[in-house]
């Protein structure tokens, strides 16, 4: 972790604060939210975190539980840049929100800053307690309520972070109480305990922690706190956990150009090739048509398989969007290598399912205003065919990473921001 840790500077998470024991040794080890490593500081063990669906949480009890029933009610929690595509432009925003899971309205609907003062826990079948289960979509919670405008085809997340924090209370007595505050759970009704006394007890989900072994030759793999792909140094690969164990990621690294000077950094991007239901998108000669480059469309462009770009890792909505244009426009070519460099890689913090969504963005950025297209937009369906993982070399230019071909830069306090997405 040593080197690319300090590289990205001391800003790091969402300020979130998870207990957890070493499975190893039992020591104690505070996560962030956005970690997906736990390295032991006493025993060195290095584990990756696999949920089985989004990270679980709860809170811990804070009054004493004598005599009293102890009570969770869910609570979603979404982070991410949301967005929403129309004919005529791509709007985005960032959102930062957490609403009450389960249909009660007579709960609070809302757990305010609460998760980030309180220390929280990983929810595992030990937990104690009686878990209401979710019933409302995490979906329901757009960041501005009412129905889906006309002509919009495409809302939603893009590398969002989804999970479900269980906030706690005590029956005593036929009355609720917060069990952070101590205090009564106002208007409360009878029906809502009734409710709530039916709920299963303890939950069946857990995390699990994985070795980070490589599976290809057993050398312990490379990662920060917060990668979703592994690398492995002493074979050359790259690894991903999507469910409970690893799989290979296919990758390529970009050589730079002659004259780039000496690499900073190796930034990581989805190179995808979808498959786009309802609009002609197969080849580079119909990116020219669709986008109105100026540029003559010739036989080898139709011969060209149309290609998408989306950032690897977190930046803000707006630099995302671009960044996936720029890269799609460009159609970056070359096979690389499939050797790792020494210089450092910047870590991959948006999963590949996000960056195929993100497609549908890119491609209305790239129709948007060309009236003849923007009708067609609206029935299009778009899935993963094929993909990899490319790392970009990016030079240094004053505190500015330069993509080495494209040239155009990437500000590093833009990238220290998305490590707290
Ligand atoms: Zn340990
Ligand atoms: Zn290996």
């Amino acid at each position: 972790m040593g080197k690319r840790a300090a590289s990205r500077g001391g800003l790091s998470g969402s300020g979130w604060h998870i207990d957890q024991a070493c499975p190893q040794c039992g020591a104690p080890v505070t996560l962030d939210e956005t970690d997906r490593l736990l390295a032991c500081p006493f025993c060195r063990t290095r584990l990756y975190l696999a949920p089985d669906g989004p990270f679980r949480y709860y809170i811990p009890p804070q009054t004493p539980a004598a005599g009293a029933e102890l009570l969770y009610v869910p609570y979603w929690r979404l982070r991410g840049s949301f967005f929403s595509v129309t004919a005529s432009e791509v709007s985005h925003r960032f959102v930062d929100r957490n609403l009450l899971a389960a249909d009660l309205a007579d709960l609070p609907s809302s757990l305010g800053l609460r998760p980030q003062v309180l220390r929280l826990r990983y929810v595992s079948p030990e937990t104690e307690g009686r878990f209401i289960p979710p019933d409302v979509a995490a979906d329901r919670a757009p960041p501005a309520p009412g129905a889906v405008p006309p002509g919009v085809f495409f809302r939603g997340y893009i590398g969002e972070q989804l999970s479900l924090i269980h906030a706690p209370l005590h029956l005593r007595g036929g009355t609720l109480f917060d069990a952070v505050l101590g205090k009564p759970v106002a208007g409360a009704a009878a029906a809502t305990v009734e409710r709530l006394l039916n709920a299963p007890p303890g939950v069946r989900s857990r995390v699990r922690f994985i070795p980070t072994l490589c599976p290809g030759c057993g050398w312990d793999m490379e990662g920060e706190r917060d990668s979703l792909v592994l690398l492995c140094r002493n074979c050359d690969t790259a690894w991903a956990c999507p469910a409970d164990s690893f799989t290979p990621v296919e990758f390529s690294v970009l050589a730079p150009p002659p004259a780039a000077g000496g690499i900073a950094s190796y930034l990581p991007f989805w190179r995808m090739k979808p498959r786009v239901e309802g609009l002609e998108v197969e080849t580079y000669a119909d990116l020219i048509r669709l986008a109105n480059l100026p540029k003559v469309v010739t036989p080898a462009h139709a011969a060209t398989p149309l290609r998408f770009w989306s950032p690897a890792f977190k930046v803000n909505p707006a630099l995302y969007s671009r960044w996936a244009l720029q890269m799609t426009l460009f159609q970056p070519d070359g096979d690389g290598s499939d050797r790792l460099p020494a210089a450092p890689l910047y870590p991959v913090t948006l999963p590949l399912r996000e960056a195929v969504e993100g497609i549908a963005v890119t491609l209305a950025r790239l129709v948007t205003g060309k009236h003849r297209h923007t009708p067609k937009l609206a029935g299009i369906r778009i899935t993963g065919e094929q993909a990899r993982l490319e790392y970009h070399p990016f030079p240094m230019r004053g505190n500015e990473l330069v993509h080495a071909a494209l040239g155009t830069a990437l500000d590093r306090t833009a990238l220290a921001y998305g490590m707290r997405l």
